[in-house]
């Protein structure tokens, strides 16, 4: 079995806005460390890897989010939330980090049960946040772009990733974005988010081998003048536009 291994969940129904760059981010800048790196796709009907390291969900239409929601319960959420608690790590944006949390009620259709892995509950709005987004994080500066009618509201089993500088975030009220419970984050940023943001693809990496080993994991540096560049252009062009 390869070092580490990532679940990219439902990889052909929710991946929008470019989020499939997260899984090549992580892949890449693993591989770049001699790392052996499984991608499993995992979608509807379709079994999770024997272990899994790093969980990716991505984002995604109201109805693709009702197709996955039903195929998300059951094992699949049990064998996640076990995952997570055994210190597994997890990326969810937007569509999938509203079905991370307990539930998420779009507009026009039932409310649609999520997992329970970050305490959180959405409710989609009528007005629809987009543009990009500036956090700061435990990661640093994050950088990424909303595009989102669901507004998240945390309970107390979960603490933001960040407070808003640029963009809207959770729910363009409290000031703040996303979501953390353990290694398990969720947020409304895509973009995609890791290209552009190293620390926190290395974070989720180191987070997922030590999950695999049970060893902390230390990460060789890598050469990220090319990451840097993309960041601070990326930032500088939020800031113009807000
Ligand atoms: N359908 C959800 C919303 O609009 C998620 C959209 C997305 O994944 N970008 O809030």
């Amino acid at each position: 079995m390869a070092q580490l291994v990532i679940a990219w969940l439902y990889n052909d129904r929710m991946s929008i806005y470019g989020d499939r760059g997260n899984v090549i981010a992580m892949q890449r800048r693993a591989e770049w460390r001699g790392i052996d790196v499984e991608v499993a796709n995992v979608s509807v009907g379709e079994s999770l890897p024997e272990r899994v390291d790093v969980y990716f969900f991505g984002g995604g239409q109201d109805e693709e989010q009702i197709a996955v929601a039903r195929d998300l319960q059951g094992e699949k959420a049990a064998r996640i939330r076990a995952d997570i608690e055994a210190g597994a790590a997890a990326l969810t944006v937007c569509g999938g980090y509203q079905l991370f949390g307990h539930e998420y009620r779009p507009f026009d259709a039932a409310p649609l049960p999520g997992i329970s892995v970050l305490d959180v509950v959405s409710v989609a709005s009528k007005q629809r946040f987009i543009g990009n987004v500036v956090i700061d994080s435990e990661w640093g500066e994050l950088v990424g772009f909303e595009n989102h009618s669901g507004l998240t509201s945390l309970g107390p089993g979960a603490e933001p990733i960040g407070r808003v500088r640029v963009g809207r975030g959770n729910n363009g009220r409290d000031g703040f974005e996303g979501a953390r419970y353990k290694n398990a984050i969720g947020c409304y940023l895509h973009g995609s988010l890791l290209p552009k943001n190293p620390r926190l693809t290395d974070w989720l990496i180191a987070a997922g081998l030590e999950h695999a080993t049970g060893e902390p994991a230390v990460l060789a540096p890598l050469h990220d003048e090319i990451e840097a560049a993309a960041h601070a252009t990326a930032v500088q062009r939020a800031i113009k536009t807000r």
